[in-house]
């Protein structure tokens, strides 16, 4: 049984010792003392179903034995630079991960975070073509450092940085977006931004294939050939930003950009890869877990789909594989976010056992991304704590 210190007391704690940015999800915040494969268990050995761990980036599971093993024994063994003397662990991990990756793409830099990956490509494209304009997407995140906070479009994500030489492009969103669903009509904003908005050319481009932070909002098709053409055309790289939406999460393909049937220049990942912590691909591949997010995503989807045509305030169904966002709207017609309905849905849903996600620009969409380990029956649970949620409204 749990000793540890109440919720009360976690909380007073944090008040004195940590940031008062931070914040955390629910009214009443969950204390998170165990997690085994897509459960999360608190203080009393309550059991939750985990809608979320992707965030984290938890692929395998939680607490997977063999991702554990495999952190434990390296780190009885040694842990030091793998820069300065050689060692074959890091050697053969770039060799399966480029294994992994389409075209020519089979050079690795290893980073410790989703930050420093693309503060490094966005570096590397402005070395590389010797210019300082990048193009990436309004609603974008690609991280928390001064270049990312620049690439990333969201007013509570940009602090005090200095945006120098970005330029936020038209977001591809189906739902949203002006153009509907006609990617090659959001692209030429991209072409707009090269013509009228820079000298003529650009370092680079940089996008997720889903947006994940910025609530789940898949890429109108035929988006991303149209816009890597033009940057191309101009000598900038195509950058895709693989954190959340790579490794197979999205099932039908094992990286986000290959369902638009692109091959970017550079592609970041992070702690995707291996649970959290940069390393194990082993298990995604022995536990089929990219053929997993597909037939229980499609499932998942559909389940949540019908539930659209029973409750009016469910905008929204999308998403792809294990990357499913469901956006909330108080008028169908007019798109008016249902933020407090969020909020309340959420807390509701927390309590029958079962833990999503929100985000979105007004904080009305569910991030469904949950380890992709996740069973038929935990996405029949997950949509069955919805449905008596809403109906309780
Ligand atoms: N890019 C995307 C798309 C992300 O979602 C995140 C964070 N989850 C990052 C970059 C930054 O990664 P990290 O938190 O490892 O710095």
């Amino acid at each position: 049984p749990y000793t540890g210190p109440s919720s009360e007391q976690i909380l007073a704690k944090r008040k004195q010792y940590l940031s008062p940015s931070l914040f955390h999800f629910y009214s009443k915040p969950l204390n998170v003392v165990d997690g085994k494969m897509q459960y999360l268990f608190d203080e009393n050995g309550r059991r939750y179903l985990d809608g979320f761990g992707g965030i984290a980036t938890v692929c395998c599971g939680h607490s997977h034995p063999d991702v554990v093993d495999a952190v434990v024994k390296q780190l009885n063994r040694i842990q030091h630079s793998t820069v300065l003397y050689l060692n074959h662990v890091i050697a053969d991990f770039a060799e399966a991960l480029a294994s992994k990756m389409p075209g020519n793409l089979k050079v690795v830099f290893f980073t410790n975070s989703g930050t420093e990956a693309n503060e490094l490509a966005l570096m590397i494209a402005r070395l590389y073509t010797g210019c300082q304009d990048i193009i990436s997407l309004r609603n974008a995140y690609h991280g928390n450092a001064a270049g990312t906070m620049g690439a990333t479009a969201q007013s509570i994500w940009k602090f005090n940085v200095i945006q120098s030489g970005v330029h936020h492009a038209l977001n591809p969103d189906p739902y949203r977006g002006v153009f509907g669903s006609d990617g090659e009509m959001y692209a030429k904003d991209v072409q707009d931004i090269i013509d009228y908005g820079t000298s003529g050319h650009v370092a680079g481009f940089i996008s997720e294939a889903i947006q994940g932070v910025g609530g789940i909002v898949e890429m109108a098709p035929d988006y991303l050939p149209a816009a890597y053409k033009s940057v191309k055309k101009v000598g900038g790289l195509c950058i895709a930003d693989e954190v959340q939406v790579g490794f197979g999460r999205t099932g039908s393909h094992f990286w986000g950009f290959e369902a638009q049937g692109v091959v970017p220049d550079i592609v970041t990942m992070a702690k995707g890869i291996g649970n959290g912590i940069p390393l194990v691909l082993k298990v995604i591949e022995k536990e089929n877990l990219q053929e997993n997010a597909l037939v229980v995503g499609s499932h998942l989807k559909k389940r949540l789909t019908e539930l659209k045509d029973k409750y009016e305030i469910i905008g929204d169904v999308r998403g792809r594989g294990l990357m499913l966002g469901v956006e909330l709207v108080t008028d169908r017609q007019r798109k008016t976010p249902a933020k407090a309905e969020t909020l309340h849905i959420m807390d509701q849903m927390k309590d029958l056992g079962v833990l999503v996600g929100k985000g979105g620009f007004y904080g009305n969409v569910f991030r469904i991304t949950p380890p992709l380990c996740f069973t038929k029956e935990d996405a029949d649970f997950l949509v069955d704590a919805m449905d008596y949620s809403m109906s309780k409204m």
